[in-house]
């Protein structure tokens, strides 16, 4: 058998609990995969990043070209060793970094060529280099190069890109290096018409990957709208592989997304919004420079097993967040990466028990109601 493969240990409804074997280690799915931008998972040590319970976590190829390249990466012994650590990495293309970051991008049939957001310098980016850069890293799962078609698009606008991207589906597969233990995703594209998005998924399953993500969700059509193209485009793709919606999301954007059969998930926003002050909750979000938490000597969540939670009170993060300390980031980023870790926890078991519909419900009444 081989080194890289899913089953599905429990179902509830259409949401699935499994697990995802790759050549470094098990993936315990439904999973969230915190983003590692620069080669580290900002202001977290890998070692924490490990002890919340993330199995994976995602490395991008965009920002890891340019700095420091992927050829000095691969001669100093691979993105694992590197950056100390030593689970499973995906990779993104770099496709959507290069069309949202950089600057004077040119897409043609062969590739984008673009500027540089550090110094201008120009590069070209093809499905063959991008494939080429994820294998220098040594990821375990690579994604294919495609086109994130952007929010909104016409009909034919939302058909040339996503026919653009399967071209680029197939010369990405060509280059993938298929070896025990790794595994390449493709990308269903298609904005939020069905008929491209079957045509899509129809024709990447053609060329056979060993999962599939959902792209081209989470850029501005909101919630209504993926829960809604979800709906329809999950059950076009196999049940057999793993299915990932790229770059989602907030805790009931997961939560939902799962309801409807997804099982992996990555985003910047615990990252991001632990190095902004703030912080998530199972009854939704608390801002911890708000004025309220100034003599507040109570954890943000007493059975959380953080170390912000264990150690300190609100009011000293309320402290240290007002005054731009990095320990305010160390800890919040800590804090969100466990509630995300323990969110996922949660869905898998309560899938195994299926329970997850009730759950779901539940979560979503408490979690919207007292966002704070
Ligand atoms: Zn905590």
């Amino acid at each position: 058998m081989s080194n890289f493969n899913f089953s599905i240990k429990a179902k509830s409804g259409n949401a699935r609990s499994g697990i995802l074997k790759t050549g470094r280690g098990d993936i315990r799915t439904p999973a969230f995969m915190p983003v590692g931008t620069a080669a580290t998972v900002k202001a977290m040590l890998p070692e924490s990043v490990e002890s919340t319970g993330a199995d994976i976590i995602l490395g991008n190829t965009y920002h890891l070209m340019l700095r420091p390249t992927p050829e000095v990466i691969d001669r100093l012994g691979g993105l694992h060793k590197f950056m100390n650590w030593h689970k499973p990495i995906l990779t993104d293309s770099g496709g959507f970094q290069v069309m949202s970051l950089s600057k004077l991008r040119k897409i043609t049939k062969e590739g984008v060529e673009f500027s540089s957001h550090l110094d201008g310098a120009k590069y070209m980016l093809t499905p063959e280099r991008s494939i080429e850069i994820q294998h220098l890293l040594d990821s375990d799962i690579t994604m294919i190069f495609d086109e994130c078609t952007p929010y909104p698009a016409t009909h034919q606008q939302a058909k040339e890109s996503m026919e653009l991207s399967l071209g680029w589906a197939e010369r990405s597969r060509k280059a993938f290096k298929n070896r025990d233990g790794y595994g390449q995703f493709g990308i269903v594209q298609g904005s939020v018409f069905e008929d491209l998005r079957e045509k899509s998924a129809n024709e990447l399953q053609n060329i056979g990957f060993e999962g599939y993500a959902i792209g081209g969700l989470a850029v501005g059509e909101g919630q209504d709208l993926m829960f809604s193209t979800l709906d329809f485009t999950i059950p076009m793709i196999t049940e057999e592989r793993p299915r990932y919606l790229m770059g989602v999301g907030k805790p009931d954007d997961i939560v939902g997304a799962v309801l409807r059969g997804v099982d992996m998930f990555d985003c910047v926003i615990p990252t991001r919004s632990g190095r902004n002050g703030q912080v998530f909750t199972w009854n939704g979000t608390l801002n911890l420079r708000n004025a309220k938490y100034i003599e507040d000597n109570s954890p943000i969540d007493e059975n959380c097993s953080c170390k912000a939670c264990q150690n300190y009170s609100k009011a000293y993060l309320n402290h240290l967040v007002k005054s731009n300390e990095i320990l305010a980031s160390m800890l919040l980023t800590w804090h969100n990466l466990q509630f995300y870790q323990d969110l996922m926890s949660r869905i898998r078991s309560e899938i195994e028990a299926n329970n997850y519909d009730n759950f779901a419900e539940e979560f979503l009444a408490k979690y919207n109601s007292d966002n704070s």
